[in-house]
């Protein structure tokens, strides 16, 4: 297969009109498809559709007798709080069952930082004259918008295969005391899919930060969402905290989202003992209790551990042959052609694309025109602005195989077509 960049000019330009022409016939198909977001497709929800009638009339008790009915445990249901703990590798002390929304949690942890102050600020985040975060890029969009909203500066550091650059963060961290803090999904990353390996956690764990408070945001979303069997295992995060001698430094989170229903699971904190008693000092001005019916039904429905390892192999069965694909037509279509490379994830929700820098945007505007719906270019970073135009996130999830396919292969001749006009430019 010949690169681009190996053609001579008129091949250039007869290959430029083979793609234009294929693309408009890509767009005379009138496609109406949509690779955007990491969702659940309709057959892994059904996998949890037993859930609708847990736990069933007349069933409101939790094992120690407690009437799920009423206020109250803030800290949420012990049974399922120690299912996770056996899946995350952290004590049930330590672990809090809130709400369906583990974004909702972050968002409040920085909330009760920059208003109060975690236990070892000097003063509430809100009263510095200048807050920064370290976001490991590309990264998940959300978290960036979140920092954003909530006035937070952001410094990037590249994501790489055995996590975030530790070297860089190392250097950012140690001198400057108004960098509070950073996000890190340490497991089948969004979107690169790469996994922070115990060397890198370790780091993390141990280095020295010039801020007392310096918070790791370690969102866990993809712990068990496994692609292969060659699966990841957690790392004892609070562990190696404790042990370097900064138990309060990692702020844990985990949700359901991804395994039962996105709208309606239940999402997991974990820390210090420290850290949760602040974090649920914090929550009990504005609840007197999480929605305990869907914790019980959630552990009524798992039973233990193994019970949510078990439903994660089915949730692999649907969506391991939708990363086969986008894996295939990527390969067929733009292996060797010296225009794009991307990520082989084993775990999580995402591919992760780089086609022709300056490219990426083009790429995104011409698939939309073909009715294929992606990312925006750039969602990856912070304020949306990649830097060098050329990442997209792609999300095969929810789209049915066959749509899938579909798209991808549109998504393949966009790229070339902006890489073949790029060349010619
Ligand atoms: N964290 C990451 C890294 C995610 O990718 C997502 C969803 O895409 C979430 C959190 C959302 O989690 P939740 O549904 O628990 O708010």
């Amino acid at each position: 297969m010949t690169t681009l960049d190996a053609l001579d000019p008129a091949a250039l330009a007869a290959l430029h009109e083979r793609l234009a022409a294929q693309y408009g016939e890509l767009q005379a198909r009138g496609l109406k498809l949509d690779l955007t977001r990491g969702k659940p497709s309709a057959e892994q929800l059904d996998l949890s559709n037993a859930l609708l009638a847990l736990p069933g009339e007349g069933e409101f008790r939790a094992a120690d007798g407690t009437d799920c009915r009423n206020y109250g445990g803030l800290a949420g249901l012990p049974e399922l709080r120690a299912i996770w703990s056996e899946l995350l590798g952290i004590p049930t002390a330590q672990l809090v069952a809130g709400g369906a929304s583990s974004l909702t949690m972050m968002r409040d942890v920085l909330t009760y930082a920059l208003l109060h102050g975690r236990d070892a600020s000097p003063r509430p985040w809100g009263r510095e004259d200048v807050v920064r975060f370290v976001c490991p890029v590309p990264g998940y969009d959300r978290h960036f918008a979140m920092l954003e909203a909530l006035g937070i500066e952001m410094i990037t550091v590249d994501m790489t295969e055995t996590g975030p650059d530790v070297d860089a963060i190392e250097r950012l961290v140690a001198t400057d005391p108004t960098v509070k803090g950073m996000w890190l999904v340490p497991t089948y990353a969004n979107p690169t899919g790469d996994t922070t390996t115990l060397e890198v956690a370790a780091r993390l764990a141990a280095m020295p930060a010039a801020a007392p408070d310096f918070t790791v945001m370690w969102d866990n979303a993809y712990a068990v969402h496994h692609l292969t069997e060659d699966e990841a295992k957690a790392v004892d995060i609070l562990g190696l905290a404790a042990g370097s001698g900064h138990p309060d430094r990692f702020v844990v989170f985990a949700s359901s989202s991804k395994i039962t229903f996105a709208g309606a699971g239940v999402a997991f904190l974990a820390g210090s003992a420290g850290t949760v008693a602040w974090y649920l000092k914090h929550l009990a001005y504005g609840s007197i209790g999480p929605d305990k019916l869907n914790q019980l039904r959630h552990a009524r429905f798992f039973e233990d551990a193994e019970g949510v390892r078990a439903l994660m192999r089915r949730h692999r069965d649907i969506l391991a042959p939708k990363f086969a694909a986008v894996e295939e037509i990527l390969e067929e279509r733009l292996g060797g052609r010296g225009v794009a490379t991307w990520s082989k994830p084993l775990g999580g929700y995402f591919v992760d694309l780089d086609v022709v820098e300056g490219t990426a945007r083009r790429v995104v505007a011409l698939a939309k025109d073909a009715g294929i719906a992606l990312t925006p270019a750039g969602s990856a970073y912070p304020h949306g602005d990649d830097p060098r135009d050329r990442n997209i996130r792609l999300a095969p999830s929810f789209p049915p195989v066959e749509e899938l396919r579909e798209a991808m292969d549109g998504v393949a001749t966009c790229v070339l077509l902006a890489a073949a006009e790029a060349r010619l430019a």
